[in-house]
């Protein structure tokens, strides 16, 4: 079956997958500036594609992105990586907007609780899930600070023994191979090979002697390519197969066999 998205299938289509292999990957992003060559829903889309090949590749379906909850406060979580460069007035000018504007949003969105919102959402979206059959709920945070919250939520979750949440990032999973980053190599790399359609590699600061606008990590001009993209994705789908029958297992169901 081509199609893997749990929101798109008739119900017959569901158990014919369910039934084998009762994992559902939960995607989330944010709206993040990713410099200039990058779209600003990198992390959601990133993860959306992830998914996808997860699910067409491991075994069981995709069900709908997470992408509000969260809130651009600091603009973009980047600023705070290299203290000695400030992110920040570049990215508002990039925007057209105002630093103003997204910091008296953070103070709002604190006074409004912080992530307590998010996590409730999450814990409900989990018990959803058990309650359509999923055995296992695999969180992929394409924003990274996502990872936080899904953890809380999953712990707490997991507790109760309806299904097993496998929180994980993407890169958290083949650390001795790869490294993330935030629109640099790694995530760049990501998106030439899984949706290069939206990537603008003309977009870059030719100069290298200046840096990037929101971008940290290994500077991707001239490294980004979408055959790095690939071997991470491969790398990626292997470790969590491992994890997801791993899980599956525990959760009392038979693995299908390789
Ligand atoms: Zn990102």
């Amino acid at each position: 079956m081509s199609n893997l998205r749990f929101h798109e299938l008739r119900p017959s289509q569901i158990r014919a997958v369910r039934e084998k292999f009762p994992v559902a990957y939960l995607p989330m992003g944010t709206l993040e500036w990713h410099g200039y060559h990058n779209p600003v829903g990198l992390d959601g889309v990133k993860a959306t594609a992830m998914a996808e090949r997860f699910a067409e590749r491991i075994g069981g379906l995709v069900v709908p992105t997470l992408w509000w909850g969260d809130h651009r406060g600091i603009l973009a979580e980047v600023v705070f990586v290299r203290p000695e460069f400030d992110h920040r007035p570049g990215i508002a000018e990039g925007h057209g907007l105002s630093i103003e504007a997204f910091q008296e949003d953070a103070k709002r969105a604190e006074a409004d609780g912080g992530w307590t919102a998010y996590e409730a959402v999450l814990r409900n979206t989990f018990y959803e899930l058990a309650t359509f059959g999923f055995k296992v709920i695999v969180t992929i945070s394409g924003h990274y600070p996502l990872m936080g919250p899904a953890s809380r939520a999953a712990e707490a979750f997991n507790l109760a023994q309806r299904a097993r949440v496998i929180p994980i990032i993407g890169f958290d999973l083949v650390r001795d191979r790869f490294q993330g980053d935030h629109a640099a190599q790694w995530e760049t790399s990501l998106m030439l090979h899984l949706r290069p359609e939206l990537v603008d590699m003309g977009a870059l600061e030719p100069d290298r002697s200046k840096p990037l606008v929101g971008v940290m990590g290994v500077d991707p001009r001239g490294t980004a390519t979408a055959d790095y993209g690939r071997r991470g994705i491969e790398a990626m789908t292997e470790a969590l197969r491992a994890k997801a029958h791993e899980a599956l297992k525990e959760m009392g169901h038979a693995v299908p066999a390789a």
